[in-house]
């Protein structure tokens, strides 16, 4: 379960690493949207179920952090 924390790895690629005013999901490479669908089929297998069920709760946690501090469930950034 612990392993799935190293999604957040992928924050550290942004600069600056911490933005309140930044919404992850949508944002980070690992919170885009065609990952968070890779997680979302991780749970319906058995042997990744626990790492995507994990996964999908991350995503769900950052996105209410993201609707508290923003107003808004993700944004559409486009990486640069
Ligand atoms: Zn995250």
């Amino acid at each position: 379960m612990m392993l799935t924390m190293l999604v957040d790895l992928d924050h550290l690629l942004a600069i600056p690493v911490y933005d309140a005013s930044r919404c992850s999901i949508g944002f980070h490479p690992l919170h885009q949207f065609v990952p968070i669908g890779l997680y979302l089929l991780a749970c319906f297998h058995r042997k990744t179920r626990y790492i995507g069920i994990g996964l999908v709760i991350h995503m769900v946690l950052d996105s209410i952090d993201c609707q508290i501090t923003n107003g808004i469930w993700f944004t559409l950034e486009v990486y640069a």
